[in-house]
């Protein structure tokens, strides 16, 4: 499988960077932001080289959904099998193409079900070199949190450059099913910024930003689809918002039984800021309902 890819090359010499997006189906930000890169990066002379890829899962895009047709989440799925299923061979051809790569971004947002903290992540590689310039670029991006977490997660993109020794960040910003404008002008800054810290674009100085740095190397660290899991089936109404400091026993929201109305409050376990919040009121046992960042810090407003 060959995925649509629009490339920029410069004038002269630099790095190869890879901007991807719609790895999950319904994130739009970055799927818009990606497409807005295409149009604009071609009018501004660039050193080196910008690959993009606007949507990586075609097939989840297709179904309007987080997976693919064969059910699969392409961020579980690297490095894939080109011989596999849709999912599988997205994942194979995305992974060759971080390979190629000297620096890789992928956008994300929260699809549908979930509202996210803006925030760009990386992972805590053991190379010194790698690790270094992921947080140059984290930090470059200008988003208002920098979250690095544990190299020992599999089946992601993060994971594919991880192997590959290439220097990787992801981005999140909001969700909830829309297309959030103020993500999609993030975003785009945040790419170009990171090419200005690198060397593609004249470098611009980027706007003063409160910014959090938070690294946490604990294992699972940064696995969002296992916080907080739903303890059954139900109705979910949440009381937080994303940004919102709480403390270990605050509740979070209410999971109700729809046909009982019957309702339990779901606390929080940890102290810090709700980072991710499941918005999507209907859950099954086990869903994700929130991730909180354990920090004193307070977030800025989002
Ligand atoms: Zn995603």
């Amino acid at each position: 499988m060959l995925l649509k890819t629009k490339v920029i090359q410069g004038e002269q010499a630099g790095p190869h960077l890879l901007i991807t997006a719609g790895v999950h189906g319904d994130e739009f930000e970055g799927i818009v932001a990606v497409q807005r890169l295409m149009r604009e990066l071609v009018a501004t002379a660039t050193r080196g080289k910008v690959t993009l890829v606007p949507v990586v899962n075609e097939s989840a895009f297709g179904q309007k959904n987080r997976c693919g047709k064969d059910g699969l989440d392409l961020a579980r799925t690297c490095p894939g099998n080109p011989q596999g299923s849709v999912t599988e061979q997205a994942a194979s051809a995305l992974t060759q193409l971080i390979e190629t790569a000297d620096l890789y971004v992928d956008l994300h947002s929260g699809g549908v079900t979930m509202d996210v903290y803006p925030l760009a992540g990386y992972m805590l590689v053991e190379s010194p070199q790698v690790l270094e310039a992921s947080r140059r670029m984290a930090r470059a991006f200008a988003l208002p949190l920098v979250w690095g977490t544990t190299d020992k997660l599999d089946g992601r993109s993060m994971s594919a450059a991880r192997d590959a020794q290439v220097p990787a960040i992801y981005v999140e910003y909001r969700g909830e099913g829309r297309c959030n404008q103020h993500g999609v002008e993030a975003m785009i800054n945040g790419c170009r910024n990171v090419m200005a810290e690198f060397g593609l674009l004249e470098k611009v100085v980027p706007e003063p930003r409160q910014q959090i740095v938070h690294e946490d190397p604990r294992p699972e660290s940064g696995h969002m689809q296992i916080c907080c899991p739903a303890p059954k089936d139900g109705v979910f109404e949440t009381a937080v918002t994303v940004g919102q400091f709480v403390k270990q026993g605050d509740v979070l929201g209410t999971l109700s039984d729809p046909f009982t109305g019957e309702g339990q409050e779901v606390v929080s376990s940890q102290t810090g800021s709700v980072i991710v919040l499941r918005t999507y009121p209907q859950v099954g046992q086990g869903d994700a309902l929130a991730v909180v960042l354990e920090d004193e810090r307070e977030l800025p407003p989002c």
